[in-house]
Order: C-alpha cells, then sequence, then structure tokens
C-alpha cells in the first residue's frame, strides 16, 4: 500500500544567477547553473516521488537536452510529476527535504517553500518538511561552490487505502 522513494541533486553555484529553492527566489550573489531554473531542492523531490513508484529519474522525463525545459521555472516539472503519480493511482503521504548550503542564511524563506510545495503538492503544509543545513565549511557547499538537497516522499496506493478502511 506504501510506496517510500528518495532524492538527491546538486547543482554548482555562479555568480550572477538567481538562487531558486522550493519556488523561491532567495537573494544571493550566486545562484544554481542549470538547464531548468536549477531548483536544486524541487529536482529531489520529484527524484523522490519517481522514485518512490521506480518510474525512473527527473533525467528521462524531463532531458536537460530538450529545449523546451530551457529555463524552465521546476514547480511546473513538480506539478508535471505529481500528476503523473496521481494518474498511477498513488496520492502523496508526506515528503521531506533538506537543503545543504553554507550560505546565506535560508530560516527566513522556509515557510513560503513550505507553502509554495503544499499547493502544487496538493497536501497540507503540516506534511511538508524543508529543512536546511550547513556542511561546517566542507567542501562544495562549505566554500559556496555548490548547493545540494535530499529528499523521502512516502505514497500511499489510493485504491488498496480505501479497500482496507472500508
Ligand atoms: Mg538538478
Amino acid at each position: 500500500m506504501y510506496r517510500i522513494g528518495n532524492g538527491y541533486d546538486v547543482h554548482q553555484l555562479i555568480e550572477g544567477k538567481k538562487l531558486v529553492l522550493c519556488g523561491v527566489e532567495v537573494p544571493h550573489t550566486a545562484g544554481e547553473m542549470a538547464h531548468s531554473d536549477g531548483d536544486v531542492a524541487v529536482h529531489a523531490i520529484i527524484d523522490a516521488l519517481l522514485g518512490a513508484l521506480a518510474l525512473g529519474d527527473i533525467g528521462s522525463h524531463f532531458p536537460d537536452t530538450d529545449m523546451a525545459y530551457a529555463g524552465i521555472d521546476s514547480m511546473i516539472l513538480l506539478r508535471k510529476t505529481v500528476t503523473l503519480i496521481r494518474e498511477k493511482g498513488y496520492d502523496i503521504v508526506n515528503i521531506d527535504c533538506t537543503i545543504v548550503l553554507q550560505r546565506p542564511k535560508i530560516r527566513n524563506y522556509i515557510d513560503s517553500m513550505r507553502e509554495n510545495l503544499s499547493r502544487v503538492l496538493e497536501i497540507p503544509e503540516d506534511r511538508v518538511s524543508v529543512k536546511a543545513k550547513t556542511e561546517e565549511k566542507l567542501g562544495f557547499t562549505g566554500d559556496g561552490s555548490g548547493i545540494k538537497s535530499y529528499a523521502v516522499a512516502l505514497l500511499v496506493n489510493r485504491h488498496i487505502a480505501s479497500e482496507e478502511t472500508r
């Protein structure tokens, strides 16, 4: 009845690019280098959702060689992924996402991020978790040259779930 998936993504941070996280533009001197808007958190969440149903990964559904996805808002890709999951008979129970970066501090943006995700995932905000973490100045997140994100998603098969409660 339940399926779980995990996702992971990394992007380089480049000066002059926008830093977009869960659809929120966070003020910073650098942003994600990517074919899309580079929303590293949403990319990890998409991979977690696809992974839960063994449906491949973000690259197989939205190839970075396809000009249709150049500069695209990743929330649009997330919306398409949610539609696919629902077509397969599954509902999202909850998601948990960790964004790893040294700077900037994103604490003040977390609520807006959760609000955005809640709207697109069509689940209440108390089932959407976004956390921020540093890696203690170590490695590529520590020196600010990159950003990464991890996500876990739990799905429930709505047909089996409704039979069990009948
Ligand atoms: Mg990505």
